[in-house]
């Protein structure tokens, strides 16, 4: 099935190249990015200076033709600066989430082979152990602001070296974000600069965003929705991108009616918060246009009661880190369609809705896993070749492990997920990584997770765990808080358990359809 859009040209070049090679026009002077808590602001002029000196001084800094460089830092107009002045320098960026421990930062720097790490100063307890654990020495540790002992942008800023030549080619890696994707821990992907230039070619066809648009762009630019859709979306209409490091409801509602924001990107739980806090209507939000929300399904009768109360249109996205990320969406001028659904194939897209038990292709109207072909699914998985392999087919379709269901219009729903990832508000949390974490507690045997709804809807990770026999005095919190203890904060066990077996299949599998069964029964 293809899209219903006609296919659109892919230049063939870097994302670099994409983004910035035609200047600015009357756009020079104005806001790219603005912090929205500080309001401070770097125009595009400025912007595409900081990417040049970052670039000259990275490659004084020994960061060449595809090194590696790891962000992590919370959103801000200077990580946007970083991020294209490593791609600037020939480099590759990975993006670590800002609420990783130390334990789980040094799996990706690891796992991706990053030389240096850029991070900020309220970031160095974690980043320091875990760079150090991943062999990167502390004086490869940079910081956006300054800290005693570790260089910061300024010093980069301070450059009076050239940048050095441009060399990268639409093929090369640009970005590597870390997924779990349909199973096991979390993987690197590897986006290439094509990847990225084609998902902003194709999501162009379907939002009106302009260099009039406001952003609002809290949600983190490490995940590929901030990235893309926010962050370089943004960039490419010339528009003017509003940052927030952290998420606070009362901020973003002033920060909102105060930059006079138009478009919102957000996850469903702002959603939630937008429909029923009785906050909001404290504010004029009478400058929201339109709000786009993506990363986990919406609640369509949430996102009516959102668009009644603020006025505006109120849109839906699929998408996954796979495939850099957006696959469907809603366009603006389809506000009319049921927002349970997420739109439309964008352009350039081919999808099979496939039986995964039959592995028969099933038709409109039929339940199916949906399976996406086109210029922006992922090269691979880093080091991983099994897990490409399992994931995407020898004709390039990504399995999504997501099922879905397509109307005769063409506009998909997706109706489940079939993989073992769970969202916690619109988080990656992957089951296998706390599953091998519990296994390390003595007093536990076995364990499944997977992902329940809570009193609120929301998806919440659940631990069904088999004691040890000299463990019968173990108990529910005693798991939380061990698990707890030792991840990000959105990865914690928010519900356990006490089985007496977990069900497996012949090969020792866990059987989670079981336990879902289990659970809905
Ligand atoms: P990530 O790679 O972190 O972006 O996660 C991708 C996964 O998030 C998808 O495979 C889906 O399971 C889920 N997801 C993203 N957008 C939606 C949506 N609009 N509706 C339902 N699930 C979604």
């Amino acid at each position: 099935m293809r899209s219903p859009y006609p296919d659109v040209e892919i230049p063939d070049v870097s994302l670099t190249e994409f983004l910035f090679a035609d200047g600015f026009g009357d756009r020079a002077d104005a806001p790219a990015f603005l912090d929205g808590t500080t309001g401070k602001s770097l125009s595009y002029t400025q912007f595409v200076g900081y990417v040049e000196k970052i670039a000259a001084a990275l490659a004084e800094r020994g960061i060449s033709d595809g090194d590696v460089v790891a962000l992590f830092a919370p959103n801000l107009p200077e990580w946007a600066a970083l991020f294209h002045g490593i791609l600037r320098a020939n480099g590759i960026v990975t993006s670590a989430n800002s609420m990783y421990t130390a334990g789980e930062l040094a799996h990706q720097l690891k796992d991706s082979g990053a030389k240096l790490l850029i991070t900020v100063s309220p970031f160095l307890d974690r980043a320091l152990p875990g760079a150090k654990e991943a062999g990167i020495e502390a004086d490869h540790v940079l910081t956006i602001d300054a800290a005693d002992g570790h260089e910061s942008l300024a010093d980069l800023l301070g450059t009076s070296a050239t940048p050095p030549t441009a060399n990268r080619t639409a093929q090369d890696t640009a970005v590597l974000p870390y997924s779990s994707g349909t199973t096991g821990l979390a993987k690197g992907v590897i986006l290439t600069h094509r990847n990225l230039v084609a998902n902003l070619c194709q999501v162009a066809v379907m939002g009106e965003v302009t260099s009039e648009t406001k952003i609002m762009a809290f949600l983190p630019f490490f995940h590929i929705y901030g990235m893309t859709v926010m962050m370089n979306q943004g960039l490419h209409a010339r528009a003017t991108v509003v940052t927030m490091p952290k998420f606070d409801l009362e901020q973003f509602l002033t920060i909102t009616s105060e930059h006079q924001v138009d478009r919102l990107y957000i996850a469903p739980p702002v959603a939630v918060a937008l429909a029923k806090h009785p906050i909001v209507d404290k504010f004029d939000l009478s400058c929201v246009k339109a709000i786009f929300s993506g990363a986990a399904p919406l609640d369509g009768e949430l996102g009516r009661a959102v668009a009644k109360r603020l006025d505006c249109i109120v849109l839906q996205g699929y998408g996954m880190t796979e495939l850099s990320p957006v696959s469907h969406c809603m366009p603006d001028d389809r506000s009319d369609l049921d927002l349970n659904s997420s739109g439309f194939a964008l352009p350039n897209i081919e999808c099979k809705l496939v039986d995964p038990e039959t592995g028969q292709e099933v038709g409109v109207g039929e339940r199916g896993e949906l399976w996406v072909k086109g210029p922006n699914v992922m090269v691979g998985y880093l080091n991983n070749s099994d897990a490409t392999d399992a994931t995407k087919d020898a004709e390039g379709y990504l399995h999504t492990g997501d099922i879905a269901v397509v109307d005769d219009e063409g506009v998909y729903s997706i109706v489940d997920r079939v993989k073992e990832l769970i969202k916690y508000k619109g988080y990656q949390v992957p089951p296998a990584e706390l599953e091998a974490l519990l296994l390390t507690h003595d007093k536990i045997a076995d364990t499944a997770v997977i992902g329940v709804k809570d009193a609120e809807g929301e998806e919440v990770p659940k631990a069904f765990v088999v004691k040890q026999a000299a463990g019968a005095d173990l108990t529910e919190d005693e798991v939380m808080s061990f698990v707890a203890g030792k991840v990000a904060p959105h990865k914690k066990v928010r519900v356990v358990e006490f089985i007496d077996e977990i069900p497996k299949s012949a090969s020792g599998k866990i059987l989670r359809k079981d336990l879902r069964a289990r659970e809905n029964a």
